[in-house]
């Protein structure tokens, strides 16, 4: 599709270039006219003098001296383009010629006819030719005087006078089409780009573009528009990106919450049997890797299902509960306590011997016995027992580790309960 450029570009000229052509063409009329009007005007001077010599001569019956006159006229008008002078009586013959070999021929032509039939001048343009005629009267009409003229010279001077003018056209043609050119560029086009080229960049994203101020009330105003529309485009996309950011804020943290209780013991608030899995794989491994060694402690409550039976289902929740504060209390940061199952707690110590494990899990018993029993809320003295294993002495996985863990935890209760068993390397 072509554009404003190039639709100015087409119109200013043509509209600058048939204007002036129009001018000019009038104007060149005018001035041929005025040329014509003028050369005939002289010329008929000089016939219309001529005309009271040749009455004199006729009325004289002076034909010699009437020869004489026309032939001097002739020689004086010829270098003014005069081509043939003649004088003719009413019969239109010839009684005097500036070529004396014409001499009594008759003039049949039908200027020559209205000429004798017109009691003043007459003219005709007949092509490059001007015709004159005048009546030569000295009281009656005595004879008609006519003369052609060749307006070839008149025309020569004339072609220059077209070439100057074209010329002249051609120049004020570049000149008022350029001038309004580079006029339409400043107001019209280049406003236009710079709008389109903001509202392109806005189109791609850009929306903190903004228009600058236009030239023109219209673009100004234009600009303006835009301008405010970016605005509350941007404003309006700041908003969504805020609520976007919240909502997905709020979401991580959803997500976070539900993972969190996704490996959560909803009783004690330690990590369930899932992490406590998840981790001792993720540690054993690093362990492995590292030549580092890990332990895990089984601890079981003694004789639980007897808090359950006298003192009841909420009193063994209440216990549990209890439990896990005293158990996490002794433990690092880096080490995992979790419930396993029941009244089962499961422990992971990285970077950790049987000996050290051995002396955490004594520690741990010691600390039940001594912090739960405080104040004897409870119909039976609470313990625990301990299986105490580790990596890579009592086993090689996961399973084989906890396995031999939960080995030493029933040599614990077959030896009397309230104690800390080491596995037995295998
Ligand atoms: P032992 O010394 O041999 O371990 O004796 P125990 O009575 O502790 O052993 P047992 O495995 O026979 O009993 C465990 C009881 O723990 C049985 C079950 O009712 C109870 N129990 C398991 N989970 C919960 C719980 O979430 N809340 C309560 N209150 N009791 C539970
Ligand atoms: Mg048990
Ligand atoms: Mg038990």
């Amino acid at each position: 599709m072509i554009g404003i450029r190039g639709q100015l570009t087409l119109l200013v000229p043509g509209v600058v270039a048939i204007a002036l052509t129009a001018v000019a063409f009038i104007a060149v009329r005018a001035s041929n006219r005025d040329e014509l009007e003028q050369f005939k005007e002289l010329n008929l001077t000089a016939l219309e003098a001529l005309s009271v010599t040749v009455a004199t001569s006729v009325a004289q019956n002076d034909m010699a001296g009437l020869d004489t006159v026309v032939a001097h006229t002739a020689e004086r008008l010829s270098p003014h383009g005069l081509l043939e002078l003649a004088v003719i009586d009413d019969d239109a013959r010839v009684m005097a010629h500036s070529s004396p070999e014409k001499f009594n021929r008759v003039l049949t032509d039908p200027f020559t006819q209205q000429a004798l039939g017109s009691e003043g001048p007459t003219w005709v343009r007949e092509g490059n030719v001007l015709r004159i005629a005048t009546p030569a009267t000295s009281g009656i009409r005595w004879a008609t005087v006519t003369a052609r003229f060749s307006l070839a010279q008149m025309e020569e001077a004339f072609a220059v006078v077209r070439r100057r003018w074209a010329m002249g056209t051609a120049g004020l043609f570049f000149f008022i089409a350029g001038a309004l050119f580079l006029g339409l560029n400043r107001v019209v086009i280049r406003p236009v780009r710079v709008l389109e080229h903001s509202v392109r960049r806005m189109g791609e994203g850009h929306l903190s573009t903004r228009v600058p101020s236009l030239p023109g009330r219209e673009m100004a105003e234009l600009s303006d528009i835009v301008n405010r529309m970016a605005t509350a485009l941007q404003s309006e996309r700041e908003n969504l990106e805020h609520t976007v950011a919240d909502r997905t804020r709020e979401l991580s943290e959803a997500n976070a919450r539900l993972e969190r209780l996704a490996v959560t013991d909803g009783l004690t608030g330690l990590f369930n049997h899932r992490r406590f899995q998840e981790t001792l794989h993720s540690e054993l491994l690093r362990c492995e890797r590292h030549k580092r060694p890990l332990a895990v402690l089984m601890l079981d409550v003694d004789f639980f299902k007897k808090v359950n039976d006298s003192m009841g289902h909420p009193a063994g929740d209440e216990l549990l509960r209890r439990l896990a504060e005293v158990l996490s209390a002794d433990l690092r940061q880096t080490d995992l306590i979790s419930r396993y199952g029941g009244e089962e707690f499961a422990v992971l110590l990285p970077e950790t011997t049987k000996a050290e494990a051995i002396q955490v899990a004594e520690r741990m018993r010691e600390s039940v016995e001594l912090k739960i029993n405080e104040g004897t809320r409870w119909t039976q003295r609470i313990t625990v027992s301990v299986g105490v294993a580790t990596f890579p002495e009592d086993g090689a996985t996961a399973e084989t580790v906890l396995e031999a863990a939960d080995q030493a935890l029933y040599v614990a209760k077959r030896q009397g309960r309230n104690k800390v068993v080491g596995a037995k390397a295998a």
